[in-house]
């Protein structure tokens, strides 16, 4: 069998899970009243279908209190049909469901709760709301314990096998829980054995709830990666206890909403926070489950057979690809979409109150309406442009059994993705192009590299249809000195075809100046080998090792005439970008506009007058504009023409593979 550990059974209490893949809860925006919807049932039925072991579903709100717009209401007794369409569905695809109780604490906004004050172990100010909650009296903190232990029983009696109590992230229970929160001197704060209390007692209102052969998971943060508040060492202990008064699995994941140290980005490697479930393991006999950045099986099965988790979480890594487990297990691992962590269309859309979707899955959350149907008439497709709005055209358009033909003038597929390779933290980026071309070949795609698009080869092709995907090319602006001999294009830079000088002037900082900054900036710096060769040999000195860690050896300024870098940035990996640039060193000036360009540096213009800027080398990171001429030359030879993706207007990859993915569908 393909990855045996990862496909073997494993029970948790009373229920049997067909393999240790587990598509652990995410907001996902498709309940906008609580109230189950279809979107949110096909989502998860397909998930189903692709073979997953367990599905743990929301946040769900235990209480009026605790929860935001969009959650999957669990709080009233009128979700429960709602909730057992939901559960019926999962199950007749042989997966188990279960529901994850939720309650936020000082993480809630009031605005979420019609204004009223969000309440919280103590009233000590959220960073991530703004807001300082009120402490609860003494006297309420059975009430809210109580709430859990009522939403078990719904959950129970709405057909969920089980129940997973949120203690991570830094929500109400991470809030009694750690000394940062906790100021209370009642028997609730105070020492751990205190803070631990309101935790143990939900977990205990729960079981005696549900009985003793339902399985209780729980979520808890394996180290809060929170100056003062908990490691994995606090957490060990939490842990123990909790299997004491009755949780069957726990759930391990990284820190709180509010730290620094990134969670989910790229910049995180991927399986980085397996050891703090390895951490739990060492003191817990039930089962323990693996979070974070696992979004491949060979991963899950290496993680299980080394016996750092029993069980692994994929939970993006499900949104990307619902058939992941099924294409693993049957030997076709090579075909699967991975989740590359760019949260462009899950965290950032969440994040501004819209549905989640996915990078490389347009179909996410339209599951019903985007079915891939077999195409009425088998057409000869070509497709011009390699990058990801042709490659998932073609893909999706062999898919529905047209003869696909993809022309790309480059060496290799990829487009623009192919520039990431140089970022730190963003090669994962060329997994997009890897999948879509392992797909392509798999479908029997005729994919012809180093071929210009030309109207003579269209008219010998002779194609029904043409999706043209040629991309942009990168603006060069109106400024005095930008023909320049020191002046280059991000473009050309970042593709490793043009080498700067020592200290570079970036002139635009949105996502390609700021990403270029990054890569110029980190050059010089000690390589993770080289890192790992030197600590463990002990060869130099921390600080030695810490300085050039942060700096390389090129000095790097960026400009921008906007009053903000990075705007084009999605919010969930904005700030890790610019914390990068800062530990980096790259200066960033906004509000400044390059006027002239000279072998010397760059002019600028700012609000309290001109300055001079001295650089070796100039590079230009000022957008693009779209390039589809061979759409206009070849409309009169052929019946269906499509542009899309950059070709029709510079966007950003996901508008790009969601063009490609509707042009393919409807080809
Ligand atoms: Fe993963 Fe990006 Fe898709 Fe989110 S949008 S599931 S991070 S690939």
């Amino acid at each position: 069998m393909n990855f045996p550990y990862l496909f073997s059974s494993i029970s948790v209490r009373n229920m049997e899970l067909r393999n240790r893949i587990v598509m652990t809860a995410m907001h996902l925006g498709y309940t906008p009243e609580g109230e189950v919807t279809d979107q949110l049932v096909d989502f998860y039925e397909a998930r189903a279908k692709g073979g997953v072991g367990l599905i743990i579903v929301g946040g769900c709100p235990i209480d009026e209190y605790g929860g935001m717009a969009g959650m999957i209401g669990l709080n009233h007794d009128r979700f429960i049909p709602g909730l057992k369409r939901l559960t019926s569905a999962v199950q007749a695809h042989g997966a188990k469901i279960a529901a994850q109780l939720y309650q936020a604490g000082r993480y809630t906004h009031s605005a979420m709760i019609g204004g009223r004050k969000p309440f919280s172990a103590s009233a000590v100010r959220s960073r991530l709301t703004g807001e300082t909650p009120r402490a609860l009296e003494i006297h309420e903190i059975p009430a809210v314990q109580d709430k859990f232990a009522e939403a078990a029983l719904r959950a129970k009696e709405a057909g969920f096998d089980a129940v997973e109590i949120l203690g991570s992230a830094g929500y109400l229970i991470c809030q009694f829980l750690s000394p940062l929160t906790n100021k209370r001197d009642d028997e609730y704060g105070g020492p751990l054995e205190n803070r631990m209390r309101f935790g143990l007692e939900v977990v205990q209102k729960v079981r005696s709830a549900v009985g003793p052969d339902y399985p209780i998971l729980m979520r808890i943060a394996g180290n809060d990666f929170m100056e003062g508040s908990h490691t994995n060492r606090e957490a060990r202990i939490f842990a123990s206890e909790l299997e004491k008064v009755g949780v069957d699995l726990f759930n391990v994941t990284g820190g709180w909403h509010e730290t620094r140290v990134p969670q989910l980005t790229m910049f995180v490697p991927r399986r980085a926070y397996v050891y703090l479930a390895q951490g739990i393991k060492s003191v817990v006999s039930v089962p323990v489950l693996a979070s974070n950045r696992i979004n491949d099986p060979a991963i899950g099965e290496e993680i299980i057979r080394n016996g750092e988790a029993d069980l692994v979480t994929m939970a993006r890594a499900l949104l990307a690809d619902p058939e992941l487990p099924n294409k693993a297990k049957e030997g076709k691992a090579h075909l699967i979409y991975h989740c590359v962590a760019c949260n462009q269309g899950c965290f950032d859309n969440i994040f501004q109150l819209r549905p989640a979707s996915c990078l490389v899955n347009p179909r996410a959350g339209k599951e019903g309406e985007l079915a891939l149907e077999p195409a009425p008439k088998v057409k000869k497709v070509l497709v011009i442009g390699g990058g990801p709005a042709g490659m998932k055209a073609a893909c999706i358009a062999a898919e529905r059994g047209h003869h696909v033909i993809l022309m790309e003038r480059g060496d290799q597929l990829g487009g623009q993705i192919l520039l990431n390779l140089q970022i730190p933290g963003r090669q994962e980026m060329l997994t997009v192009a890897k999948d879509l071309e392992r797909n392509l070949r798999a479908l029997g795609v005729d994919i012809r590299l180093h071929q210009e698009a030309e109207r003579s080869i269209v008219e010998e092709i002779h194609p029904d249809a043409v999706v043209v995907a040629t991309g942009a090319q990168p603006i060069r602006p109106d400024i005095p000195g930008a023909e320049g001999s020191n002046v280059v294009q991000a473009w050309e830079v970042l593709a490793g075809r043009r080498g700067v000088g020592g200290r570079i002037v970036i002139v635009g900082g949105n996502a390609v100046g700021l990403e270029t900054a990054l890569y110029l900036a980190n050059v010089g710096t000690l390589s993770p080998d080289v890192l790992h060769f030197l600590v463990t040999n002990r060869a130099e000195t921390w600080d030695f090792i810490e300085e050039r860690l942060n700096k390389g050896n090129k000095e790097v300024i960026v400009v921008e005439m906007a009053g903000r870098m990075g705007q084009d940035i999605g919010l969930s990996s904005r700030w890790t970008v610019m914390a990068e640039l800062r530990r980096l060193g790259v200066a960033l000036m906004t509000a400044t506009k390059a006027v002239s360009i000279s072998e010397g540096g760059v002019e600028v213009e700012k609000a309290d007058g001109k300055g001079f800027i001295k650089a070796d080398s100039v590079v230009l990171a000022m957008g693009s504009r779209a390039e589809a001429k061979i759409a206009d030359d070849i409309r009169d030879l052929v019946q269906e023409v499509y542009v899309i993706g950059d070709a029709k207007e510079p966007r950003n990859a996901l508008e790009a593979i969601r063009e490609g993915f509707i042009v393919g569908l409807n080809i």
